[in-house]
Parts: structure tokens; sequence; C-alpha cells
């Protein structure tokens, strides 16, 4: 199900643009409009979940999706190292609640994230 007026639900079903690198019938994948990085892509489920704290029983397969998603996408774009960002909550960053995989590569990745 589709939430009224989620930015990432309507840039899954084409409502609103977006430069897509990957859809398939449970996920899409598109390039950030503000890139952190020389890669950096976002995967999204179709179904609408807020955040990962929201995610729960039953949608493990989903979530697995996501990051085999994002390790195939760095495979395809020769990244030998690459980093996955999921945000939860607005004090760690989320701006968008509908669950999203980032994934960053191309450039030195510092440690601890600030
Ligand atoms: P987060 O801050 O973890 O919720 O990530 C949201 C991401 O969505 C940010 O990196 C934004 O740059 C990105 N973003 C916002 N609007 C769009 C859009 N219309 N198309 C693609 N990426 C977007
Ligand atoms: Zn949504």
């Amino acid at each position: 199900m589709a939430a009224a007026d989620c930015l990432f639900c309507k840039i899954a079903s084409g409502e609103i643009p977006s430069k897509k690198v990957h859809e398939d019938e449970h996920l899409v994948a598109f390039e950030d409009l503000h890139p952190r990085a020389p890669t950096h892509v976002l995967i999204v489920p179709r179904e609408h979940v807020a955040s990962l704290a929201e995610a729960g029983e039953g949608q493990e397969a989903m979530i697995g999706r996501l990051f085999l998603a994002a390790a195939r996408i760095a495979r395809q774009r020769g990244l030998d190292s690459f980093r996955t960002v999921v945000n939860a909550g607005a004090g760690a960053g989320q701006t968008v609640f509908h669950l999203h995989v980032h994934v960053l590569g191309g450039r030195t990745m510092e440690w601890p994230p600030g």
C-alpha cells in the first residue's frame, strides 16, 4: 500500500521522476538527488514502511532484498568497497519517512559517521 503524500511511494510508482538504476516487483533503486559520494543510490521497498524502526515480522525478506540489491549495485559499478546506511528517526538524520538504504561509494569513507 502506498502512503498518501509519501515522496518515495511516488518515486516508486513513477508519479515523481527519478533516475532509476533498478526496479523489480519488490523494490526500486534510484540516484540520490543530492549525492554525497560519486555513487549515492537509494533503495526503497515498493511497500510503504515509514522506517526500519517500524519494520516487523513478515518483512525479513523485504529487508534482505534491500541489502542484496545494494551489494549488486556496488558490484555492477565495480566498487570494491561501499557503505550502506539506514537512518532511522529524525535524530539519526532520517528526512524521508519511507524506509530506504543508502549505498555510498567511490570515495574514502570516514568512521565513525557524524
Ligand atoms: P534520509 O535523510 O536518510 O531520510 O535520506 C533521504 C535522502 O533522499 C537524502 O539523501 C536526499 O538527498 C534524498 N532525496 C530527497 N528528495 C529526493 C528526490 N526527489 N529524488 C532523489 N533523492 C531524493
Ligand atoms: Zn512511502
